[in-house]
């Protein structure tokens, strides 16, 4: 990293003042050439900067990581994890460095993140690196989600940075600025325990209670309290993924945070058709994280959790395990509540009825028996409520129920229909429109990206002007293999 330039940010950084023991401090790796593929302009505006500063040669030479911005103390953070089950007791930012927080237009604190930006100290094997395409794979699928209303990291830049980076190819390499509402993990804490400092692991916990959930101190057991608010933050999390077909891909203990947004954009995707068993990620070989394990996997990640901070909770594990087991215990009851009030929106029902959960439990079964496509048929079932069964018409036994139950709420199943239509996205980053911009952009060639960014920023709204024939391919499934007669297979990637 060169000196320093123009202000761009105002920076104040809790995490390395009250953090100690958790980060090392370590700088960017010079790059180059670099240059914006992308710049969020709306996300910049929110964080209070300048979008025509950033987009300058000091604003992007600060964005790669060529420069310091003033007041940034970069650091790569110290984390722990699980991997698919077993336990790394020294992962962190192999290849990322988190410059410093800024307060946003909203008051909210951000952490200002780069990635891709060089090896660290963690780097273990790895190169440090990242290429443009996983890059750009996750502005797509970060800023996809916001839009689609899921609490996620966000992605504020893609740089390229001139480099050829070893894949299985020759990729060309690149940076993303990443803007969390902080980067504590679980495997923070799972760090933080580990190191045996009892006192580390206390101001981990007291900063992430007074940055995410102040309202924990007001609690008898405020460690209690706070493992509480992050296991409920999860289990919405999670049941917000499943109401909207996400496999995440990689629930490891690294890759879950105290805040409860959404991180890490490696292997996710989301699902054509519906099928609880449907993994994407090239490693995940025993559908340890397919679609339909995520809320079990994501009470086994609460429970390390409540492995890493016990002591805090009683030094006397024969107190602190029943307390935090009983928490623990509530989380299917919590996700449950939480993916049937998404389910009961999306099918447009307004009160509880006592046979409900029969219906629900039938629409999947049927769902996975007939290979509907998950994202859009919920669109088309409320078209049938608007009288047009012809996009649902290989469920119509159950589309007779349905009908019957929603006109038990409402006889007027227009505005039903309409409220379904502002939760049931059209557009999702479908696997195929998104290996299309990446393709695109490897090449030097970014309006197939913005094309695409523009319709996922409005999910909800269907776009008759992006129709050719009759045919909107933004909102239709991949077009099926002509020698299979199925999908294509998809096939993801982590650590890219
Ligand atoms: P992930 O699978 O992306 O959650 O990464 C798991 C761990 O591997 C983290 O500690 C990352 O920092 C590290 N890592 C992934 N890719 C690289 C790389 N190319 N160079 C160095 N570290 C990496
Ligand atoms: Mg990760």
């Amino acid at each position: 990293m060169s000196s320093n330039v123009d202000p761009l940010f105002s920076f104040d950084n809790t995490f390395v003042r009250e953090l100690g023991g958790l980060y090392e401090t370590w700088p960017a790796e010079m790059v180059p050439e670099p240059r914006l593929l992308a710049l969020n302009d709306e996300l910049a505006s929110e964080l209070g900067l300048d979008p025509d500063h950033l987009r300058s040669a000091d604003g992007v030479a600060c964005l790669v990581g060529n420069a310091v911005p003033v007041g940034a103390e970069p650091v790569a953070q110290a984390y722990s994890g699980h991997q698919f089950g077993g336990y790394s007791p020294r992962l962190g930012d192999g290849r990322a460095l988190l410059l410093g927080e800024v307060i946003d237009t909203n008051g909210r604190r951000r952490d200002i993140h780069l990635k891709g930006s060089g090896r660290t100290p963690f780097a273990r094997g790895g190169d440090g690196k990242a290429a443009v395409g996983p890059m750009l794979r996750e502005l797509i699928v970060s800023e996809s989600m916001h839009a689609l209303g899921v609490p996620t990291t966000r992605a504020l830049a893609v740089i390229s940075t001139g480099e050829r980076i070893v894949r299985d190819t020759w990729q060309p390499g690149a940076v993303l600025v990443r803007v969390a509402a902080s980067h504590l993990r679980v495997g923070t804490f799972q760090y933080a325990a580990s190191t045996q400092d009892p006192d580390l692991l206390r101001r981990l916990a007291d900063y992430a209670i007074q940055r995410h959930y102040p309202s924990a101190l007001d609690a008898e057991n405020p460690y209690l309290a706070f493992y509480e608010s992050v296991l409920d933050a999860q289990a919405s999390l999670v049941a917000r993924w499943m109401n909207i077909g996400f496999i995440h891909g990689v629930m490891n203990t690294d890759n879950v945070t105290i805040s409860g947004e959404t991180i890490d954009y490696g292997p996710c995707a989301f699902m054509d058709r519906f099928d609880p068993a449907t993994v994407f990620s090239s490693i995940d070989h025993g559908g340890r994280y397919a679609y339909g394990n995520q809320p079990m996997i994501g009470q086994w990640n609460m429970a390390r959790c409540a492995e890493a901070i016990a002591t805090l909770v009683d030094p006397d594990p024969e107190t602190s395990v029943p307390q935090l087991v009983d928490v623990l215990k509530t989380f299917p009851d919590r996700y449950d509540s939480y993916w049937t009030a998404g389910l009961r929106a999306k099918l447009g029902l307004m009160n509880e009825r006592p046979d409900d959960s029969d219906l629900f439990v039938d629409l999947l079964k049927e769902m996975e028996a007939n290979r509907v496509d998950f994202t859009s048929f919920f669109r088309r079932l409320a078209d049938a409520g608007r009288g047009d069964r012809s996009g649902v018409e290989s469920m119509t036994h159950w589309v007779d129920r349905w009908l019957e139950r929603v006109t038990a709420d409402s006889d007027d199943l227009v505005a039903v229909a309409s409220a379904m239509d502002t939760v049931n996205p059209v557009y999702v980053p479908r696997n195929h429109l998104v290996e299309e911009a990446l393709a695109a952009g490897s090449e030097g060639d970014l309006s197939v990206l913005r094309t695409l960014l523009e319709v996922l920023a409005h999910p909800f709204t269907a776009r008759p002007d992006l129709m050719v024939d009759g045919v909107d391919r933004y909102a239709d499934p991949a077009p099926l293999d002509p020698r299979t007669g199925a999908p294509a297979p998809y096939v993801t990637f982590c650590g890219t």
